[in-house]
């Protein structure tokens, strides 16, 4: 499929049945972040179009949580079937909207497989009896909240979209999705095709906005559960909101996480993984990616030249040729903040530059690309080894054993993954039991099957995606309590 076999969505919202195209002047150009120049312009939400939709779901919802689960089952393997069948037109989407190189060889829809996981949890929820001799039943409901509002970042949204929307479809919930103003296209898509799998009107509504539309939302009354995917400072204000009504909610937030490569590792392999999603994946711009590299002393130059080998050899280009490994960050002031970041870095003494740290120019220069950035030495306690970058920026810091490594690896608010090479099987599970983490790679980096729980620690939230875990953050249990007179 080429570029132009794509239909961009049309930019309006998905309420009900209906697409609004919203107010003129609420409408917002998105620019492709490779070339910089607008890709089309959609609607943001404002407040009424976020009652609407409330409202679209607050009617679908007691269709939908008494429709046979069968029923409801088949529908969820429907998206499921559509979402791998547009895979290629997804990916294309994400592509223009993101600039992330479009992987040419698809092999799995990653939303697909959570939509038929949560498909197979449909006609499985059950309950449970509780034990009161003859004179009493008591037993147990899974119950759906009613409303939930699901909130996502722009990296990622069909995938994000798809590990909460399907648990809470399945859980019988209805759903208002609010994407990032930032990158709502495939999100806009992901809604048409929940409409075209059959599943009725207002079960799912697609509302893109900026932080008023979700403060809007997170605020409603009609809204029972708060599933929020972002940073940690939106999580703070989010929370605060919802604490006025006590509103429920999960919390997957961003991380600073850790790969540890030791001395015994296969350091070919660690390196390889470690640079490839510390800084290549998305530009760096991922919750789970380890942008901070530690590394056993007795190997640190062996893998710094590595690190810089494979650096060296990024082709940052049109994220449609095929030769391009390297793609550009989301927009304009994303690139002017991670430069501050770098600048700052430098300034501070952290650690030693030795690869990139500036705009790349020439044929680039009118898309938003960072040269790929590598700091060595870096100071653990430095800004730059403690805060999210979400760019282009991969951190090198040095361990001289098991037990100081941990601690670094730790050394931080955040809790999202962990990550080890070793061939000592005793020490890999013993480093994953001590990383304080949500999720850990031993000698690889996690697929994030749907059957996997995922989500963060400390400051990286609470809550979990996938897993009957996931399926439970859309589910309140109910106790019913029967008295049986006697005969
Ligand atoms: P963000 O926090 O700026 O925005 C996330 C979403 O929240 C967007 O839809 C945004 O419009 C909305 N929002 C902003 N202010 C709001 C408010 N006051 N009330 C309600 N909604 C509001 O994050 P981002 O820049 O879109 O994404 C990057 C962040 O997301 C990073 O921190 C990254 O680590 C994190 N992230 C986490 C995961 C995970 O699974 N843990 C996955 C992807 C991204």
């Amino acid at each position: 499929m080429d570029v132009t076999d794509v239909s961009i969505p049309s930019g309006a919202m998905l309420i009900g049945d209906t697409w609004v195209a919203g107010d003129d002047a609420a409408r917002r150009d998105h620019l492709n972040p490779a070339t910089g120049k607008p890709l089309g312009s959609f609607a943001l939400g404002s407040p009424t179009d976020i009652d609407d939709a409330v409202a679209a779901a607050q009617a679908a919802f007691p269709a939908w949580r008494d429709l046979a689960p069968v029923v409801r089952r088949d529908l969820l393997l429907e998206l499921a079937r559509l979402l791998a069948a547009h895979d290629v037109e997804l990916g294309t989407l994400r592509t223009l909207e993101l600039g992330a190189p479009l992987k040419r060889k698809r092999g799995r829809s990653m939303a697909a497989e959570y939509v038929t996981y949560y498909a197979g949890w449909v006609d499985k929820l059950e309950g449970s009896t509780v034990p009161l001799g003859p004179g009493a039943l008591d037993y147990t409901r899974p119950e759906p909240y009613g409303v939930v509002a699901v909130i996502i970042p722009w990296n990622g949204p069909v995938v994000s979209a798809a590990m909460k929307v399907a648990p809470a479809l399945a859980a019988g919930n209805c759903v208002v999705l609010k994407p990032s103003e930032l990158g709502p296209l495939s999100a806009l898509r992901f809604g048409e095709l929940c409409l075209e799998a059959g599943i009725a009107p207002g079960v799912v509504n697609v509302v893109p906005g900026g932080p008023d539309a979700g403060d809007h939302l997170v605020r409603h009354p009609g809204i029972g559960k708060i599933s929020f995917t972002g940073g940690g400072a939106t999580a703070t204000r989010i929370m605060a909101a919802a604490a006025i009504r006590l509103t429920p909610l999960t919390l997957e937030l961003g991380g600073k996480s850790a790969l540890m490569i030791f001395d015994d590792a296969n350091i070919d392999k660690a390196v390889q993984i470690g640079v490839t999603t510390g800084l290549i994946n998305l530009s760096g711009q991922g919750c789970v990616l380890p942008t901070r590299m530690l590394v056993h002393d007795s190997i640190y130059d062996d893998v710094e030249q590595r690190v810089l080998a494979i650096v060296h050899a990024l082709r940052p280009g049109d994220p449609f040729d095929p030769a391009t490994t390297f793609g550009p960050v989301i927009n304009a002031a994303a690139a002017s903040r991670i430069l501050g970041v770098i600048d700052r870095a430098r300034a501070d003494d952290a650690g030693r530059i030795i690869a990139g740290g500036s705009r790349i120019g020439g044929d680039l220069a009118d898309g938003f690309y960072i040269e790929p950035t590598v700091f060595s030495d870096v100071d653990n306690q430095s800004s730059l080894a403690q805060d999210e970058v979400f760019g282009p920026v991969l951190s090198l810091v040095r361990f001289r054993d098991e037990a100081q490594g941990v601690a670094i690896a730790n050394d931080t608010k955040y809790g999202l993954g962990g990550f080890v090479f070793t061939r000592n099987i005793d020490r890999a599970h013993r480093v994953a039991a001590n990383l304080e983490a949500g999720s850990i790679g031993i000698n690889g980096f996690p697929p994030m099957p749907p059957g996997a729980p995922f989500g963060g620690v400390k400051q990286s939230g609470f809550g979990r995606e996938g897993a009957a875990a996931g399926l439970w953050e859309f589910l309140q249990l109910k106790n019913v309590y029967v008295e049986l007179d006697p005969a």
